[in-house]
């Protein structure tokens, strides 16, 4: 199969073409149609260098209404790395799109800026859940108008000890968004964030 024939618009699919990505990869061909639908919550069991970032980011992009100055969507990462490879690779997907606005804001480096950034307009925020939780309780995010929130590498996030933090942000964000979760393992950590965070969640394994 193709990117265009997964649903994604000639603008991604140009901007994909342009990295070198010609096949979709197995879970960007399973979960792309799904996430692209945005009716149902996802869960994808799939390990790194499997392609997910694009399975989420790509529909994520194309969801974004660039016109509104509104957080639509949040991405959760367990790294500062990760954060910041994960926008990146956003960002290239969304080349061809100069108004689309990302963010990434981790532990460890200038909050001020962080914020400034905050200020100029988002509308998809990559973060990891210690930094994000200081600045939602510093009042510098909006998310009245989030649609979805991505958890990154979940079976990490709470090995990391973010557990209270990702409750915190989950039960914070508006009820009526899309929350679609990736992890490499499912132990019963992650399973019960699924249980207390989703609906239904369609499921997959790569
Ligand atoms: P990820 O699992 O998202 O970390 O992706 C692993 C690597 O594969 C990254 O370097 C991606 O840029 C690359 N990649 C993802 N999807 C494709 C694709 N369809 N074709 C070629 N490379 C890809």
């Amino acid at each position: 199969s193709t990117f265009e024939s997964l649903g994604l618009s000639q603008q991604i699919t140009e901007a994909v073409g342009a990295i070198g990505f010609e096949t979709p990869t197995a879970i960007q061909q399973q979960a792309i149609p799904h996430l692209l639908s945005g009716e149902e919550d996802f869960i994808g069991l799939a390990q790194t260098g499997t392609g997910k970032t694009a399975a989420f980011g790509l529909p994520l992009i194309q969801r974004t209404d660039t016109m509104l100055p509104f957080i639509q969507s949040l991405v959760l990462a367990p790294t500062r790395e990760l954060c910041l490879q994960i926008c990146r690779e956003l960002e290239s997907f969304a080349s061809n799109q100069p108004g689309l606005k990302l963010l990434a804001v981790y532990g460890g480096a200038d909050i001020v800026r962080q914020m400034k950034g905050l200020e100029r307009g988002v509308h998809i925020l990559v973060a990891t859940p210690g930094r994000l939780r200081d600045l939602m309780r510093r009042g510098k995010v909006d998310f009245a108008h989030l649609q979805h929130v991505v958890l990154d590498e979940a079976d990490e996030m709470l090995n990391m000890g973010f557990k209270e933090e990702i409750d915190d942000i989950l039960q914070s964000v508006p009820e009526n968004r899309r929350t679609w979760l990736f992890s490499a393992t499912m132990p019963k950590e992650v399973r019960r964030i699924s249980e207390d965070y989703m609906e239904n969640p369609f499921e997959l394994s790569v």
